[in-house]
C-alpha cells in the first residue's frame, strides 16, 4: 500500500491529523513530499523573507523525518504528475493532506482529486489549519458565510468547541525508502531546503542582518512556550492579550502569526494551551470568555469568508466589498508609500520594516493601511494587498485581504459610517514618544529632536541643519497635506454612505468589536482622527 504526505500548509508534525493517518497503514512506505509547482511555494507572489520563512520550515521538516530514517521529499514539478509516478513505482494507494482553505488553492486540489480518482488513489483531507471546518460554518450559518464577526461567533457557537489537538504520530517501524532514478531525471529533486535564489526569488534591498524571524516547527514550538509565560502572567493579573493592552512597537519577534500562517503551529494547538491555562490560572472561578482567543477567531472568520468568493482578493464583481471610487494613483504616491518614502515618518519606518523583515506589529498595519487608503491617500485596498502579500510573513489571501477590506471600510466595518481613522502623526506620538522606533528604520532622522520626530517638516531649518537632515533633501517633504486629505476623504466617505444607506453591506456589530480588532483603547478611537 503506503501513503503519501502532502505537505502545502501544515508545516509541522505536531496535531496533524493527516500523518496519522498516512502511518496508520506501515505496511508499505511513506513519502512525505513538497513540492514546487510554483502555486503552492507561493514563487510567484512572495518576496525574500517569506520564501526564505517557508524553506526554513521545510528544513526543519525535513530534519525531523531524518531523525527517523526519513527525509522530506523535496521536488519541483506537478504534483499530480508526481503522485502518478509514485503510484505507478510503488503502487501507493492513499494520498492525504491538510485542507487549504484559500479559495486559490481550489483548483490545484480539485485536479489532483481528478488525477486521483482516475487511478484509484484515496484520497483523505483533514481539517487542521482552521480551528472549525470553514464549510461547515457556512452549512451552519444556512449556506452563506456570516455576514458579520458577531454572527460568526453566534454560528461557531453553535457548532460547539473546535477539536482539540490530534496526538502524535508514532514514526516507528515506518518504512522510508528512496525514490527511483527516473525520479531525478523527470523531476528536479532538492536534497536539502533551497534558498530563495534557487526559486528565482532575490533579495531586493532586504538586510539578511536584520533578519529576526526562524521559520520552522521547532522556533515556533519554542515562540509559543514564550508566549503562554506571557499569557500567563497576565491571566495572573487578571488580564488577557498581553499584546494589544500596550503595543511594544519595538520588541522581539514574538507573534505567532507567520507561524500559524505555514500552520508551523497548529492553531487548535495554540488554542486549547491558552483555554487550558486561563482555566488553570482561574480554577473554573472565571468563564474563558472568547476574547482570550479573539484574534483566533479573526483568522477563522476571514477563511469563511473568503472560501466560496473567487473575487475575494479584489473589488470588481466582489459580492462583500463596497466598489468605492479610489483615486488612481498619481505621479509617485504609491511609489513613495511601497518604499517608506512618504515623508511622513511613523508610515516611512513601518513600511521600511515591512520590507526589511517582513513584519509588523498590527497597529502599524492599520495605520500604513488607513494612510494608503480612505486615510491620506485614497487609493485601493488592492494595491496595498499586493504589497503586504508580497513582504509580509504571515500573508495569506483570506486573512490579507480580509484585513484590508476592514481598514478601508470596504466590509466588515462600520467605520465608513464615523469617518473616523488613525492620524500618522498623534498616533506615533502617544504610541512611542521616544522616537526610537522611526529612528531605527528612518536613520536620516536620528539627529532630529523628539518634538518634530513625527513631523519634521514643522521643524526650523536651524535645527534641521544641526540635525543634519534637510527636509526635501536628506528626508522627503510629506507626499500631501495628510490633515487637508483627511477632512477631505471623510466628507468622500460620508458622500458614500448616503448613497450606499440603503444598501446592506457587512460590518462590525459594535463599538466593542471595532476596539477589540483595532487593538485600541477608546481614548484611541477618538484621539486619533485628524
Ligand atoms: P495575536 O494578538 O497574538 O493574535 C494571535 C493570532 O491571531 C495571530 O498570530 C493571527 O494568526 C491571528 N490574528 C490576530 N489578529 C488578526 C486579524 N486582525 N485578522 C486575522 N487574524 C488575526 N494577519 C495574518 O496572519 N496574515 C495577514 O496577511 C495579515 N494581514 C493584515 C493586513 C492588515 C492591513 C492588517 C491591519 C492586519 C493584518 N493581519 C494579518 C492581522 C494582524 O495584524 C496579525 O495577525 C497580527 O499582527 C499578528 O500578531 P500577533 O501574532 O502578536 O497577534
Ligand atoms: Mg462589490
Amino acid at each position: 500500500m503506503g501513503s503519501i504526505l502532502w505537505f502545502r500548509n501544515g508545516l509541522r508534525l505536531h496535531d496533524n491529523p493527516s500523518l496519522l493517518r498516512a502511518v496508520e497503514d506501515k505496511s508499505g512506505p511513506l513519502f512525505p513530499i513538497f513540492v514546487f509547482d510554483g502555486e503552492t511555494d507561493g514563487s510567484t507572489v512572495a518576496g525574500y523573507n517569506r520564501m526564505r520563512y517557508m524553506l526554513e520550515a521545510l528544513d526543519d521538516l525535513d530534519g525531523q523525518f531524518r531523525k527517523h530514517g526519513g527525509r522530506l521529499f523535496m521536488l519541483r514539478g506537478k504534483p499530480e504528475v508526481i503522485f502518478k509516478r509514485l503510484w505507478e513505482h510503488f503502487g501507493i494507494r492513499r494520498l492525504c493532506f491538510e485542507q487549504d482553505c484559500e479559495p486559490t488553492s481550489k483548483a490545484r486540489d480539485e485536479r489532483v482529486r481528478g488525477a486521483c480518482r482516475v487511478l484509484g488513489v484515496h484520497v483523505y483531507e483533514h481539517v487542521a489549519h482552521t480551528l472549525w471546518d470553514p464549510a461547515n460554518v457556512v452549512v451552519a450559518n444556512g449556506g452563506i458565510p456570516p455576514l458579520t464577526y458577531e454572527m460568526f461567533l453566534h454560528t461557531v457557537g453553535i457548532i460547539g468547541d473546535p477539536p482539540r489537538p490530534v496526538a502524535d504520530a508514532d514514526l516507528t517501524d515506518v518504512k522510508f525508502v528512496e525514490l527511483p532514478a527516473s525520479f531525478y531525471e523527470e523531476f528536479q529533486v532538492f536534497e536539502k531546503a533551497p534558498k530563495p535564489d534557487a526559486l528565482g526569488v532575490y533579495l531586493e534591498g532586504e538586510d539578511i542582518r536584520m533578519i529576526r524571524w526562524v521559520g520552522g516547527e521547532t522556533a515556533a514550538m519554542r515562540q509559543m512556550q514564550h508566549r503562554l509565560a506571557t499569557e500567563y502572567e497576565t491571566f495572573c493579573r487578571g488580564s488577557y492579550l498581553p499584546t494589544h493592552g500596550n503595543p511594544d512597537l519595538l520588541g522581539p519577534p514574538v507573534s505567532l502569526s507567520p507561524a500559524l500562517r505555514f500552520g508551523c503551529l497548529s492553531v487548535r494547538r495554540f488554542y486549547w494551551a491558552l483555554q487550558d491555562l486561563y482555566h488553570q490560572v482561574h480554577q473554573g472561578r472565571l468563564s474563558a470568555t472568547h476574547f482570550i482567543t479573539g484574534q483566533l477567531i479573526w483568522r477563522e472568520y476571514f477563511y469563511t469568508m473568503a472560501i466560496n468568493n473567487p473575487q475575494y482578493g479584489q473589488m470588481a464583481g466582489n459580492p462583500i466589498c463596497l466598489d468605492i471610487p479610489w483615486k488612481q494613483p498619481q505621479g509617485d504616491e504609491l511609489q513613495r508609500w511601497k518604499e517608506g518614502r512618504t515623508g511622513f515618518p511613523f508610515i516611512d519606518a513601518a513600511m521600511r520594516q515591512l520590507r526589511l523583515e517582513g513584519w509588523l506589529h498590527h497597529v502599524l498595519r492599520n495605520t500604513v493601511a488607513s494612510f494608503l487608503t480612505r486615510g491620506t491617500l485614497w487609493l485601493s485596498w488592492e494595491h496595498g494587498l499586493q504589497h503586504f502579500l508580497k513582504y509580509l510573513l504571515d500573508a495569506d489571501l483570506s486573512v490579507c485581504a480580509g484585513n484590508w477590506m476592514w481598514v478601508s471600510s470596504s466590509a466588515f466595518e462600520a467605520l465608513l459610517d464615523s469617518g473616523e481613522c488613525a492620524c500618522p502623526v498623534r498616533l506615533g506620538q502617544r504610541l512611542e514618544p521616544s522616537g526610537r522606533y522611526v529612528r531605527r528604520y528612518v536613520p536620516e532622522l536620528t539627529g532630529i529632536p523628539d518634538e518634530y520626530i513625527y513631523e519634521p517638516w514643522k521643524a526650523p531649518l536651524d535645527v534641521q541643519t544641526r540635525a543634519g537632515c534637510i527636509i526635501g533633501k536628506d528626508y522627503p517633504a510629506p507626499v500631501v497635506d495628510h490633515v487637508a486629505c483627511a477632512h477631505q476623504n471623510r466628507n468622500a466617505m460620508e458622500e458614500l454612505r448616503r448613497i450606499l444607506e440603503k444598501a446592506p453591506h457587512c460590518c462590525p456589530s459594535s463599538e466593542e468589536e471595532i476596539r477589540q480588532f483595532m487593538w485600541l483603547d477608546q481614548s484611541d478611537i477618538s484621539s486619533v482622527v485628524s
